[in-house]
């Protein structure tokens, strides 16, 4: 909706300018007015030199150059006057309707370039195309499942809908319906739309690609007509994929709130279109409809009936076999150095989705080459996933030295209740140097990918937490705002743990918050109990901190000579990694 704005005003500029030169010309022969008397007084002296008669107006000059205007009430009965004298006599025709096209002439022309503008400015939206103009893709040979990655299952849920598009006749020989809806969902950037490219391209189709919210932020009214061009235009073009990206934007269920985006009954005429389409299929068309969300819990669950959406294919942010391979498929045509493996890369980035794996690649090609090498090194790839993971560095930031003392020391905290601590992740990297709005950062990475968590490791993870201000304590005696993050993370696992996974020995197996099941999180809410059961749960939340606080001032105050060993470190290169933390460690017992 950017563009009609803007185009907006740029009509309007073009159009003052227009209303400019279209007014000069028709001041141009706005002459003086003279009387029909006086003209022919002048005409009878020799006054007049020249006239030009345009219908009834004569545009005259005298013999001195002056010009001026009359009305004649009959040319005819002029004419042999003009011709005796020695004037030279020009004429043009009358403009057609001169008074009521001079008036609306600038409005028709405002009116006319408006729509113009208009229209043209839909075209460059999204699924906005004229009408005539909603062209499929042609990917085929272009995207295949060989650039898909690391998913195989939802691949080999999709091969039947690649073989139905080849040649649906076979399936369709005893009667059977083609199935038309498949409905992927993940997290974003796990490949959804990579996904739904490569079946049209497998099968060597045409793609039909329009997200949702392009539906309901339009205007008024024309959502639902978009959608039954939309599915005009793929019946033509059968066998053939409609891809839907971003489907909970027109398909959420009328319990679920969703007021936010576009009006209720907008959507819901949009969606009730989509319906009927789905349902009106001729068994001669082949369109199946790919749709994409990540959050299936708040659709509607007319989407998911039979007939419609039927086949759902659930993608998860891949694991870490799966990150190599996707890695690799990114790094095929570039230049990598022999130190670096996909395994090794794949097994520092736990949780990062295809998207995240892809410009990882994409920024250390981009980072070696500022560098002038000529290939891509570990280095370059351990610096484009700090950037990613925490932000550009702030080089040019200007840090105070007590600042940064405080800085190293409170990273060390981190880092040494983490060494210490049985269950806990291996420490990666600390780094001291400030990117986005942290200070510095201590990176713990995983030796493998979990999905479930116990009630110690949690407590560590709180207790590594609250490291950075334990030991800024110890060491300054007073407390800094560097922490805040710290605390707001640690104080989230401990509701987490009391309210949803059942760990709090007072509050007993009990969810307090509703379920998520959404692919984000955070959309949680607290169900309904007493005061009284809000008040043990707070008192629980504050136990679990208050007990991982003691075990960690434990943990951190023998441990001075490595505490300051490790700040002095740091101090130093500003970025260490965890083998030169274990050396320090070494050296510090
Ligand atoms: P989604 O639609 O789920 O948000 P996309 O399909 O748009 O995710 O993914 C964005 C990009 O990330 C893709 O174009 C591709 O480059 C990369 N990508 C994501 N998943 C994979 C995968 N499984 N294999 C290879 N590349 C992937
Ligand atoms: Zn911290």
């Amino acid at each position: 909706m950017k563009y009609p704005i803007r185009n907006g005003v740029i009509v309007l500029g073009v159009l003052l300018i227009g209303l400019g030169i279209y007014s000069s010309w028709s001041m141009e022969k706005r002459l003086p007015p003279v009387d029909y008397t006086t003209f022919l007084a002048q005409l009878r002296s020799d006054e007049v030199k020249g006239v030009e008669i345009i219908g009834n107006k004569i545009n005259a000059t005298d013999k001195y150059g002056q010009q001026f205007q009359t009305f004649s009430p009959d040319i005819k009965q002029l004419l042999p006057k003009l011709e005796e004298g020695n004037i030279t006599i020009r004429a043009r025709p009358e403009p057609k309707s001169f008074g009521f096209f001079e008036s609306t002439l600038p409005l028709l022309i405002i009116i006319g370039a408006w729509m113009y503008w208009s229209r043209k400015s839909k075209q460059h939206e999204p699924g906005m195309k004229g009408k005539d103009s909603l062209v499929p893709q042609d990917i085929a040979g272009k995207v295949t499942f060989a650039d898909v990655a690391g998913i195989d299952e939802a691949i080999e849920e999709l091969m039947e809908t690649v073989d139905f598009l080849r040649d649906s006749s076979r399936f369709t020989r005893l009667g059977g319906r083609i199935p038309k809806g498949v409905l992927l969902q993940g997290p974003p950037g796990t490949g959804k739309t990579l996904l739904a490219k490569a079946i049209a391209g497998e099968a060597g189709v045409p793609f039909f690609s329009l997200s949702g919210s392009d539906f309901v932020e339009m205007y008024v009214g024309v959502g639902a007509s978009r959608v039954r061009h939309l599915f005009e235009q793929a019946k033509k073009h059968s066998p053939c994929i409609i891809f839907i990206d971003e489907i909970d934007a027109v398909g959420r269920s009328r319990g679920a709130g969703g007021m936010s985006q576009g009006g209720g009954d907008e959507r819901e005429q949009t969606l009730n279109a989509l319906l009927v389409e789905m349902d009106g299929f001729q068994s001669n068309e082949t369109v199946i409809i790919v749709a994409a969300t990540n959050r299936p819990d708040i659709l509607d669950p007319a989407l998911l009936r039979p007939g419609r959406f039927d086949r759902q294919v659930t993608i998860l942010p891949p694991d870490v076999k799966g990150r190599a391979m996707i890695l690799a498929v990114h790094a095929r045509n570039i230049t990598m150095g022999k130190d670096v493996t996909m395994d090794m890369v794949a097994k520092t980035t736990p949780g990062f989705t295809g998207a995240d794996l892809a410009n990882l690649i994409n920024e250390a090609a981009l980072m070696a080459a500022r560098k002038g090498k000529d290939q891509v090194e570990l280095e370059d790839v351990e610096e484009a996933k700090d950037k990613i993971l925490m932000g550009a560095e702030r080089k040019g930031m200007v840090i105070r030295d007590d600042e940064k003392k405080v800085t190293a020391y409170h990273e060390a905290g981190h880092a040494i209740v983490a060494m210490l601590l049985p269950e806990a992740d291996p420490v990666h990297k600390i780094t001291i140097i400030p990117r986005g709005r942290a200070m510095g950062v201590t990176q713990q990475v995983p030796l493998d990918d979990r999905h479930s968590y116990s009630r110690e490791y949690l407590m560590d993870r709180i207790k590594i937490l609250l490291g950075g201000r334990t030991a800024e304590e110890i060491v300054f005696n007073r407390f800094t705002t560097g922490a805040s993050n710290d605390l707001q993370v640690a104080t989230d696992i401990a509701t987490r743990m009391v309210c949803e996974w059942g760990m709090s020995p007072v509050m007993g197996p009990r969810a307090y918050v509703t379920a998520d099941k959404g692919f984000l999180g955070g959309s949680q809410q607290r169900l309904n109990y007493s005061e009284a059961t809000g008040q043990l749960i707070d008192g629980e939340i504050n136990k679990i901190i208050e007990d991982c606080l003691q075990e960690t001032m434990i943990i951190l105050q023998g441990k001075d000579d490595f505490l300051h060993n490790l700040s002095q470190h740091l101090l130093e290169k500003e970025t260490i990694n965890g083998d030169e933390v274990g050396e320090i460690m070494k050296a510090s017992a």
